[in-house]
């Protein structure tokens, strides 16, 4: 009968175990397309400054025109019309 006591703590413990591990291998699924993105948010953008209103802008945003970058196409048209 005691023999049969741990028999049954052993299969909860393995059973408790696996199924522990396989929650934490599904979280583990879960952080990595989270945790892609953020080394590509998280680079350092240059920023520039708008020609007309000085407002600074990363590059990647800014308009570019015949004479500088502008924060928008707006101030493009105004500073080069
Ligand atoms: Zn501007």
């Amino acid at each position: 009968m005691k023999f049969l006591l741990i028999l049954l703590i052993v299969l909860v413990v393995v059973w408790w175990w696996r199924t522990g591990r396989s929650d934490s291998s599904n979280q583990d699924e879960a952080r990595k397309p989270a945790q892609a993105p953020t080394p590509e948010a998280e680079k350092p953008q240059a920023m520039v400054a708008c020609r007309q209103c000085g407002l600074h802008v990363p590059r990647a945003e800014a308009v570019s025109g015949d004479l500088g970058l502008y924060c928008c196409a707006e101030h493009q048209r105004r500073a080069e019309s």
